[in-house]
């Protein structure tokens, strides 16, 4: 079979990864959460105390990208891939309201996204790739062969975050998650750096009212239109 590029990209919280993980497994693809490496380096920054009294130093995180590894590791179990920083698993840490907080400052950094976007071209190479992010059908994969543009209301997106987190033991309020889920729309689409746009020739794909099983029918049918030519 063909293998090709597919590039998910959306607003925060349309079930992006969902989508992408289930496509990944259905295709034998590999699966890549970008925001999952802008989180690792935002964490980074947090543990290192570039991140204080409510500001972000900018230009000591851009001084100490070096320093900073990051790694997909698959998970068998899990049947995706984790994301590792520094040799640590931090696919947990990553996640809380505190690092959304600041990934979206931190991924306005022109050198942050530099280095991430060559990471992302790099794991690319071979095809047989969901990815999924901000920029992938826009900046990391132009040439993509099927690009997907996410999205739904924001209160919907804010009320799937709010449940996943509870699930997961964090107690947040309704009114932080929406808050946190526009601010983070105004700068992702707001920022000079890659800002996010529905990509030329991508589909938009608004699931404010459909559930999951009918939406990955959908993109599925896309992708092998796509892949059977
Ligand atoms: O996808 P997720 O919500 O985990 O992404 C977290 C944040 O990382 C986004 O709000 C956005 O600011 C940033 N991001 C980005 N470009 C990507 C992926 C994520 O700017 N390709």
């Amino acid at each position: 079979m063909k293998q090709i590029t597919i590039a998910i990209d959306g607003f925060s919280s349309t079930g992006k990864s969902t989508l992408a993980k289930q496509l990944a497994k259905a295709l034998g693809y590999v699966y890549v959460d970008t925001g999952a490496m802008y989180r690792a380096v935002t964490l980074f920054a947090m543990q290192n105390e570039l991140v204080k009294d409510g500001t972000l130093d900018g230009a000591a995180l851009v001084d100490r990208l070096d320093e900073i590894t990051l790694k997909f590791v698959f998970n068998p179990e899990l049947g995706y891939a984790e994301m590792y920083l520094n040799g640590e698993n931090v696919e947990k840490a990553i996640r809380t309201l505190s690092v959304s907080k600041w990934v979206s400052h931190v991924a306005e950094i022109a050198e942050v996204r530099k280095k991430l976007v060559q990471l992302q071209q790099e794991m690319g190479k071979v095809k047989g790739i969901v990815m999924d992010g901000r920029d992938i059908g826009t900046v990391v994969f132009p040439e993509a062969e099927l690009k997907i543009f996410m999205t739904a209301s924001p209160e919907k997106r804010a009320y799937r975050r709010y449940k996943e987190l509870l699930d997961r033991g964090e107690k947040v309020s309704y009114a932080d998650i929406l808050e946190n889920v526009e601010k983070r729309d105004h700068i992702d689409s707001h920022r000079e750096e890659s800002p996010l746009r529905k990509a030329a020739g991508s589909i938009t794909f608004d699931n404010s009212d459909m559930g999951l099983k009918e939406q990955f029918e959908r993109i599925h049918n896309y992708a092998l239109r796509v892949i059977q030519g």
